[in-house]
């Protein structure tokens, strides 16, 4: 197999469906000849998670719920029984209770607060320090962030923060591990429906606005955000770390709305 990612090996996080973000990314780099693991949460994901792997080609599944540090070392044993060794990985989760995504922040729970700062930031620190002991030669993280962690989004409430500490956190594991040649980014993902999504209130209305706001008036796809992370976890990429980019088909740079804006 040629390719950008020939003989590259690495594990993708938060496969769902074939709507998942995770989903664009996997088809990107195995069409660039990765060999690719992923991990599921749960048994009742398995079954559609099976299926797309198998189209990849790959056989390679690891139940793992990311709140459970148990079940990340028993994914990481799984990993390395197979493969000595990984070159990049992708963490493409995110959780909140769908009833604070809706409202106000201001009412956000102290359970929910710490539930999904634990699930959307945390466990990819939790991820990463498990992976820089398979990548002795160097390696790509990556991860998925949205705008709601810089500006405020309506509903996206607890979320954003979460973003917020997940930027960050990318920043901070940048440095730590640069040294090790372990590079670590993250895509700032214009809205996309998927399974996610559709726990956010109002989320058609997001889209609409970015979708008549955004530079290139359109809404971003699961292959966009492919794109640039196969940029991201290739050797193209070897000069960049600590960033987070923006798919978002430049919504980030607008000050105002579009005068050619229809009215949602
Ligand atoms: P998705 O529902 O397809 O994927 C979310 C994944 O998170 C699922 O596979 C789910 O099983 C997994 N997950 C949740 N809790 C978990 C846990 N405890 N352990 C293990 N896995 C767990 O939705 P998506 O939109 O593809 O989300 C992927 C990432 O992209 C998330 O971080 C999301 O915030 C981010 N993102 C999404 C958008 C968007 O508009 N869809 C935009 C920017 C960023």
């Amino acid at each position: 197999m040629t390719g950008l990612m020939a003989g590259k090996r690495g594990l993708i996080m938060g496969l769902a469906n074939d709507k998942s973000l995770a989903w664009g990314i996997a088809k990107a780099l195995a069409d660039q000849g990765a060999e690719l693991a992923f991990s599921y949460q749960g048994d009742a994901l398995r079954k559609r998670v099976a299926p797309l792997a198998e189209q990849l080609g790959s056989d390679f599944l690891i139940d793992c719920d990311v709140s459970d540090m148990a079940a990340l070392d028993r994914t990481f044993d799984a990993l390395k029984a197979r493969w000595e060794t990984i070159d990049f990985l992708v963490h493409a989760i995110g959780f909140s209770d769908k009833n604070e995504l809706r409202g106000q922040f201001v009412d956000t729970s102290l359970d929910n607060f710490l539930l999904t700062m634990n699930i959307s930031a945390y466990s990819f620190v939790a991820v990463t320090r498990r992976a820089r002991a398979m990548m002795p030669e160097g390696g790509s993280i990556l991860t998925l962030t949205y705008y709601g962690a810089e500006k405020v989004i309506p509903h996206y409430n607890v979320m954003g923060v979460a973003k917020a500490a997940l930027e960050t956190s990318v920043k901070y594991l940048a440095m730590d591990l640069g040294p090790e040649n372990i590079r670590v980014n993250a895509i700032s993902a214009g809205p996309i429906k998927t399974l996610a999504a559709s726990g956010i209130g109002d989320f058609r209305y997001i889209l609409k606005w970015n979708e008549y706001n955004s530079p290139l008036r359109r809404n971003v796809t699961i292959d966009d955000v492919g794109g640039s992370a196969l940029y991201l976890l290739s050797d193209l990429a070897s000069g960049v770390t600590g960033e987070i980019h923006h798919v978002d088909a430049g919504y980030n740079v607008v000050g105002m709305k579009a005068e050619d804006a229809p009215d949602i």
